[in-house]
């Protein structure tokens, strides 16, 4: 994954954002032809598979529980019910499936062992599987590397200057640190920002700055505009013009010309001229399905309409990057192992009591 050399200082990036718009769309369509099929657009699909109640503070995310939103918080969805929602988001056209966990971080338990046989499970129907969980360690991203991750999503949201007017739970640099685990464990990273939420322009270019700084840059860069939710302290920001949308898709794609810009959150305040200007300008990806985690998005047929209308294709899964290999995950073995063991144990101790003549308590095993 390279990076465009003729821009990797902030004042050449700064420069470039603020070209005359229509110079900087036909620059970035230009580079955008040389580097991927400018008809393709990737449909992925963002599942919530554990909504609300998030410890976090991050100020745009109307599942951190201490927020009053109309989140309603959800445990962890069953291994089956993800596999239901992937085949229907299969069957409507997407390739990725990104699954995503209102957690402050990963942890080494039942939910996550669950986490790892969904991304199993989705990997082997052949969509790209891509996980956003919080913060993880190197072993935790092993793990998901073998069952099959395809991409780890974790992003850096704005520059590091402004970072901490937003989210003061964590830091820039703990948001490093999970994307280099990832990268160490050879997941692919997606990483990117929101712009509109009261950032200067130098800190939207500070943002590309971090990636720019990055030894690899991130296979996949999402862009997204603040969806402003009521009862989250920047309920109150007024939504960006598109035009900022598509300046910044466009300097995105300049500067990453291989890395695939994914046109996120904030669809449903642009009418299809401007996405269709975002897809000239480089973004090649799209998220389909009424609802992005918890924010609203355009229905699947308004865009399957705007496809037709555009002439554009949906991406196929693993167009950019082969197809992880799924390993049988050592921990959920042994785990299963044991449980049989347990569940063997008590149904010997059962049968025993009931030659000896007593009436055994009814036990569960979980
Ligand atoms: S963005 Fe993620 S980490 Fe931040 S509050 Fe929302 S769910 Fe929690």
């Amino acid at each position: 994954m390279k990076v465009n050399p003729t821009y990797n200082t902030k004042e050449s990036l700064l420069e470039l954002y603020n070209k005359p718009l229509l110079e900087l769309v036909f620059e970035a369509a230009t580079i955008h032809r040389q580097f991927h099929n400018p008809r393709e657009v990737q449909m992925s699909s963002l599942l919530s598979i554990k909504t609300g109640g998030c410890p976090e503070d991050c100020g745009y995310c109307p599942q951190a529980a201490r927020y009053h939103t109309d989140v309603e918080a959800h445990k962890l969805m069953t291994v089956e019910s993800v596999i239901e929602q992937a085949q229907n988001a299969k069957a409507n056209g997407s390739s990725r499936l990104c699954m995503g966990a209102a957690w402050r971080e990963v942890r080494d338990n039942k939910d996550f062992d669950n986490v790892i046989e969904m991304v199993q499970a989705v990997n082997n129907m052949d969509m790209e599987v891509c996980c956003t969980l919080g913060m993880m360690n190197e072993d935790q991203a092993k793990r998901l590397k073998n069952a099959g991750l395809f991409a780890y999503n974790h992003n850096l949201d704005s520059s590091k200057e402004f970072y901490g007017d937003v989210i003061s739970t964590r830091e820039y640099d703990d948001r490093l640190n999970t994307i280099e685990n990832a990268r160490k464990a050879g997941i692919t990273v997606c990483s990117g920002g929101i712009i509109g939420m009261g950032e200067a322009v130098e800190d939207r270019v500070g943002l590309l700055m971090s990636y720019m700084e990055m030894d690899t840059p991130p296979e996949s860069i999402p862009i997204n505009a603040l969806v402003a939710i009521e009862g989250t302290p920047l309920e109150d920001q007024k939504p960006i013009e598109q035009w900022e949308m598509i300046r910044m898709v466009a300097t995105t794609r300049i500067a990453f010309p291989e890395s695939v810009v994914r046109l996120s959150a904030g669809r449903t305040k642009m009418n299809m001229e401007g996405q269709a200007l975002c897809f000239m300008a480089g973004a090649s990806s799209i998220f389909a399905g009424d609802k992005l985690l918890t924010t609203p998005n355009p229905e699947f047929n308004e865009d399957k309409e705007m496809f037709d209308i555009l002439g554009l294709i949906p991406k196929q899964a693993f167009a950019d990057g082969e197809k992880p290999v799924t390993i049988p995950d050592e921990k959920i073995i042994e785990r299963k192992r044991q449980e049989a063991e347990r569940a063997a144990e008590l149904a010997e101790a059962s049968s025993k009591a009931k030659e000896a003549g007593f009436e055994p308590r009814k036990v569960t095993v979980s």
